[in-house]
C-alpha cells in the first residue's frame, strides 16, 4: 500500500476531523502517502484532491465540522459520475479509500470497493443509526450538546412552571432523544421507534404537577410528528400547563467533540490504516463493548437498526 486517500461525506458530525487526523498521521507513521479528498465523492469525481502531511491536521483534533468539506452527490451515485471517479482514482493513483460518513457514504464505499477499489468506512454520523456499532463518531457529542440545552431550559422552566417540548435531530432513529432524555432526566421521550399517546403524555405531566413538580421537558425526535408546534399547542390545552417548544436543529451537529468522540475517532482513524495495511479491505469500523471491530460493509448495512429497548423503558421508570 503506497498512496490511500480520506474522504468526509454526507452529514458533517463532530469528531470528523480527528478521525482524518488519525488516519493521515498513522498513514505516515507506516510510509504510506495520504491525500485528502475534498467535499465527499463530489470532490472525487472532480479530482478536488490534495496531498496532506503531518502539519496538514495540527491543530484540529478539537474542531468540529470537517476540514476536508462535506457534499452530498447525486452525481457519484449515477453510473457516469462513479465512472468519472474511478478514473480520477487511477489518475491520482490512490490505491484505497477511507471513507466517513453515515450509512449512504458507506453504500458508496461498497461500490467503490465491488470496483475493485480498497475502502475502509468509518461511522461519523450524530445520529447513531448504524446498527452494527454500538456508537458512531459524533453522537456523544450531539447528545452532549442537547443535555446542556436540556439543562438550560430546565431552569427557565422551573421558574416560570412551565412544560418544555425540545425537538431533537434523529428522523428515523431515535437515540439522540433517548440518550439525552435519559441524561437530562425528561419526564417523557417521544421516537419514531416507539408509538406514543399525546394522552398519556398529559397524564404524566398533570400527575407531575399535581406532586408539585415545577418543570416537566418532553424530548421529541424529529420527523415523529408533522407539526411539532401544533403538538405543544395540543398539549398546554389539554392540560391548562404552558407549553414552550424549542427546536435545537443544526446546533447538534458542530461543536468541539467530546474526549469520547475524539478517542473514538482517532482508535477507528489508526485501526483503518492497519486494516489498509493487512490488505482487509472492504470493511467498515464500529465499536462493541469499548472494542474497536470490523465488519464486511454489505452484512454491516443489512442489519437493521433498533432502539434500545431497556433504555427506553428505563428512562420511563426514572420519569415517573
Ligand atoms: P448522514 O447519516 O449524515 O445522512 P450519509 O452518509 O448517510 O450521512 P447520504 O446523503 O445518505 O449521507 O450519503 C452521502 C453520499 O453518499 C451521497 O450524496 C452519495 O454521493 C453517496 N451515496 C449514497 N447512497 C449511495 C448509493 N446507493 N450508491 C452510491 N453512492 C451513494
Amino acid at each position: 500500500m503506497r498512496k490511500i486517500g480520506v474522504l468526509t461525506s454526507g452529514g458533517d458530525s463532530p469528531g470528523m476531523n480527528a478521525a482524518i487526523r488519525a488516519v493521515v498521521r498513522s498513514a505516515i507513521y507506516h510510509d504510506i502517502k495520504v491525500v485528502g479528498i475534498k467535499k465527499g465523492y463530489e470532490g472525487l469525481i472532480n479530482g478536488d484532491i490534495e496531498d496532506m502531511n503531518l502539519s496538514s491536521v495540527a491543530d484540529i483534533i478539537h474542531r468540529g465540522g470537517t476540514i476536508l468539506r462535506t457534499a452530498r452527490s447525486e452525481e457519484f451515485k449515477a453510473e457516469r459520475g462513479f465512472q468519472k471517479a474511478l478514473n480520477v482514482i487511477s489518475i491520482f493513483g490512490i490505491e484505497g479509500i477511507v471513507v466517513i460518513g453515515g450509512d449512504g457514504s458507506f453504500r458508496g464505499a461498497e461500490k467503490l470497493s465491488q470496483a475493485g477499489i480498497k475502502t475502509i468506512g468509518l461511522p461519523g454520523t450524530i445520529d447513531n443509526d448504524l446498527a452494527y456499532t454500538d456508537f458512531t463518531i459524533g453522537f456523544d457529542t450531539a447528545v452532549n450538546t442537547v443535555v446542556n440545552a436540556i439543562s438550560n431550559i430546565r431552569d427557565t422552566s422551573t421558574s416560570h412552571g412551565r412544560a418544555n417540548i425540545i425537538e431533537v435531530m434523529g428522523r428515523h432513529c431515535g437515540d439522540i432523544a433517548l440518550y439525552a432524555g435519559l441524561a437530562g432526566g425528561a419526564e417523557s421521550i417521544i421516537v419514531p421507534e416507539v408509538p406514543f399517546s399525546i394522552d398519556d403524555i398529559c397524564k404524566r405531566l398533570i400527575q407531575g404537577r399535581n406532586r408539585g413538580k415545577l418543570h416537566s421537558i418532553i424530548i421529541l425526535a424529529e420527523g415523529v410528528l408533522k407539526d411539532s408546534h401544533e403538538f405543544a399547542k395540543q398539549i398546554e390545552e389539554k392540560t391548562g400547563i404552558e407549553t414552550k417548544l424549542t427546536i435545537l436543529g443544526h446546533i447538534q451537529r458542530g461543536g468541539s467533540p467530546t474526549a469520547f468522540d475524539r478517542i473514538l475517532a482517532s482508535r477507528m482513524g489508526g485501526r483503518a490504516v492497519e486494516l489498509m495495511m493487512e490488505d482487509k479491505t472492504s470493511r467498515v469500523l464500529g465499536i462493541k463493548g469499548n472494542e474497536i471491530i470490523d465488519m464486511d460493509i454489505s452484512e454491516a448495512l443489512s442489519i437493521k437498526k433498533e432502539i434500545n429497548k431497556n433504555l427506553y423503558e428505563l428512562a420511563k421508570i426514572l420519569s415517573i
